[in-house]
């Protein structure tokens, strides 16, 4: 061990332990799944490109949004939601909450599905918005967390762009094949061309009819419609939610009159407020 003492070797020996701990940390760094690189900040605003728009219906649009690289995720926990900031008719700013309908499963992107109401201020923002512009988002925030077979059991009762939370919850649930949890959801609108996502729930429903079904109301149905019609009364919330127990919740998002209603009949049907949550 001669060579040791020699200062020209211990020099040479330093810079391969430098050279070998700097190439170890560059494995470590890009052998990190790509999943793990989130781009969302709770404390500050970051803008985000919409790459793609998508008109649904009359007021409802898909917006896909770039994320900085490929492989980046937006690092929203399931059941959470951003705030985006927009500007009003007035040119005043707006800070409104909405739920991506995309995971973390999906890469490079997100999408938001947005429903555009003729006075509603974020929604000029939206219905201004064209390929190309970015929009600031910060988050994630949101009390609802999701976690593989927390409940037996979830009942959903959505209404109108509602569905959105619903959605990202029950794609959660069905890509993981260690969760068993059952899902029922009954998903009100005014007519047959509002229901949002429709492709998406009955392909969900005809893939895993174990694990999840759905139930269409419509205030206004069309003459052949077999769904339900009228408003979600406590007969349809009996039929298709999980009966009131310890290891069910029903989850709610819908216009405040409608949440207000589901509330009573949750109530009304002895569901405990810890079995209720509401987006
Ligand atoms: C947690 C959470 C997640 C949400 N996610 C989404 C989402 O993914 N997609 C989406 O489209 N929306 C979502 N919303 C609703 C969204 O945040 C806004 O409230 C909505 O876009 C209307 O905002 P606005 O500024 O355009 O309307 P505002 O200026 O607040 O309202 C103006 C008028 O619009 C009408 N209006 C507004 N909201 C409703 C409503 N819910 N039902 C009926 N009429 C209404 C009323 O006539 C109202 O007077 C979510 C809300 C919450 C709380």
């Amino acid at each position: 061990m001669e060579f040791l003492e020699k200062p020209e070797s211990r020099f040479f020996i330093g810079i391969a332990v430098a050279l070998l701990s700097i190439a170890a940390s560059i494995y470590v760094f890009f052998s990190k799944k790509p999943r793990e690189r989130s781009c969302l900040d709770p404390e500050k605003f970051k803008e985000f490109k919409l790459v793609k728009r998508t008109q649904l219906n009359h007021d409802v649009a898909k917006f896909r949004f770039e994320l900085p690289t490929p492989t980046s995720v937006l690092g929203l926990p399931i059941g959470h939601h951003v705030r985006c900031r927009g500007k009003d008719d007035k040119g005043e700013d707006v800070l409104k909450p909405y739920t991506p309908i995309t995971l973390d499963s999906d890469v490079g992107y997100f999408e938001l599905v947005v429903k555009m109401y003729p006075k509603g201020r974020m929604s000029h923002h939206f219905r201004e918005m064209r390929e190309g512009d970015y929009l600031a988002v910060k988050g994630p925030t949101g009390r609802f967390r999701y976690r593989a077979n927390q409940v037996r059991a979830l009942g959903m009762i959505a209404g109108g762009s509602g569905i959105t939370p619903m959605f990202q919850v029950v794609r959660g649930i069905l890509e993981n094949p260690k969760d068993q949890t059952k899902v029922s959801l009954i998903y009100a609108n005014t007519t047959y061309g509002d229901i949002l996502l429709k492709e998406e729930l009955d392909g969900f429903a005809s893939e895993f009819p174990g694990r999840f079904r759905v139930y269409y109301v419509l205030s206004r149905p069309p003459a052949d419609w077999s769904g339900g019609a009228g408003r979600v009364s406590r007969a349809m919330i009996e039929s298709y939610c999980p009966s009131p127990a310890h290891d069910v919740k029903v989850l709610r998002c819908g216009p405040p009159p409608m949440n207000n209603a589901m509330a009573a009949h949750l109530d009304a049907l002895g569901y405990k407020p810890d079995m209720q949550f509401q987006f």
